[in-house]
C-alpha cells in the first residue's frame, strides 16, 4: 500500500484508495500562483495598496485580486461605486509601475439579505474579480440561507464566493447553509469556492472542500489579508485543501496567469455575448 498523507488518516476511505492507487496527489503550497482575497487602507486592511501588491509581487505571484469591502459593510468603511472607480485609477498606475505580475481589480462584494449584491451591475462589470460574501443576518434559517446565496452566485459577475459558512473558530458557528446544493450550483455556474485561510476561518471545513471537490465544483485558495504579515496565511489554506482531498488540479489558483484568466472570464463573457446579442434577436422577431 502507497504512503498515505497524514492529513488523509481519518478513516475516511484513505485506506481503500491506496489499496486501489486511487490516492491524489495533494496539492503544494508552491504550486499557488495567485492570492485572490486582499484588502487595504482603501478599507480595512492595515496596509496600503501599494505595499500589498508589491508583498505579493515579492512572493512570486502570476497575480493577485485586490478586493475591498462594498459600503454594506460600514464597520470597515465600505467603498461605493465612485470609491471603487478611484482605486482602479491607483492599480492603474501600479500597473505601469510593477511589472512581472497582474494585479487584478476586484472587490468582496456583501451579498444582502434577499440574494441582491452590494454592487450595482455597471459597477460590477468594471471589476475583474468579485468574490461575494456574507457579513449580516447571519442566523436565518438553511432554505432561506441557501436561496440568498444562490441568488447571488447566479449573477455572472461573480467569481467566487467568499469564506461560504462564516464560521469563526471558537467564536461563531457556520452559517445554515444547504453546502451540496451551493456544490453543484457552484459546477454548474462555473463560481470558484473560497477555502479563507484565515487562521480562524479556515472556511470551508475540511469536509465540505472534499463534498466540493466530488461535486466537481472547482476551489480557490485566499488569503483573506488585511496586512501583508497575512499574505502568509496561504500554507494554512493549503493545508485545508489537503485534508479536503485536493490536488493541483482542483485549485484554480494553481493555474497559470493565462489559464486562470480564461477560467474566471468564461461566465462574464457568456453573460456579455447573451446581452449583445438580446436587442438583435428581439429585433428579429418583430
Ligand atoms: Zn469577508
Ligand atoms: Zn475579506
Amino acid at each position: 500500500m502507497p504512503w498515505i498523507p497524514p492529513e488523509l488518516r481519518k478513516d475516511a476511505g484513505e485506506i481503500e484508495a491506496a489499496r486501489a492507487r486511487r490516492l491524489p496527489a495533494l496539492v503544494e503550497v508552491g504550486a499557488v500562483r495567485g492570492d485572490l482575497h486582499v484588502h487595504t487602507t482603501y478599507t480595512d486592511g492595515r496596509d496600503e495598496l501599494e505595499a500589498m501588491v508589491r508583498a505579493c509581487a515579492a512572493r512570486g505571484y502570476a497575480y493577485v485580486a485586490i478586493t475591498d469591502h462594498t459600503q454594506a459593510v460600514r464597520v470597515a468603511g465600505g467603498l461605493d461605486a465612485s470609491g471603487f472607480r478611484r482605486q482602479a485609477r491607483a492599480i492603474d498606475g501600479l500597473r505601469r509601475t510593477i511589472g512581472g505580475m497582474a494585479i487584478l481589480h476586484g472587490a468582496e462584494v456583501d451579498i444582502l439579505e434577499d440574494g441582491a449584491l452590494d454592487l450595482d451591475d455597471a459597477a460590477l462589470a468594471a471589476l475583474d474579480y468579485v468574490v461575494a460574501s456574507v457579513h449580516s443576518k447571519l442566523t436565518m434559517p438553511e432554505p432561506d440561507m441557501t436561496r440568498r446565496v444562490l441568488r447571488a452566485l447566479e449573477s455572472p459577475f461573480v467569481t467566487a464566493l467568499g469564506h461560504p459558512t462564516g464560521r469563526l473558530l471558537g467564536k461563531r458557528e457556520p452559517y445554515a447553509l444547504d453546502m451540496p446544493r451551493i456544490a453543484r450550483a457552484a459546477r454548474e455556474l462555473g463560481v470558484l469556492l473560497e477555502i479563507n485561510a484565515q487562521p480562524e476561518r479556515l472556511d470551508l471545513c475540511d469536509v465540505h472542500v472534499r463534498l466540493a471537490r466530488e461535486a466537481g465544483a472547482k476551489l480557490v485558495v485566499a488569503t483573506d489579508a488585511h496586512a501583508v504579515a497575512e499574505l502568509g496565511f496561504m500554507r494554512h489554506g493549503i493545508d485545508q485543501a489537503r485534508r479536503g482531498w485536493c490536488a493541483a488540479a482542483d485549485i484554480a489558483n494553481t493555474a497559470p496567469l493565462a489559464e486562470f484568466l480564461e477560467l474566471i472570464g468564461r461566465r462574464r463573457r457568456a453573460a456579455t455575448a447573451a446581452r449583445g446579442s438580446r436587442p438583435a434577436g428581439s429585433a428579429a422577431s418583430a
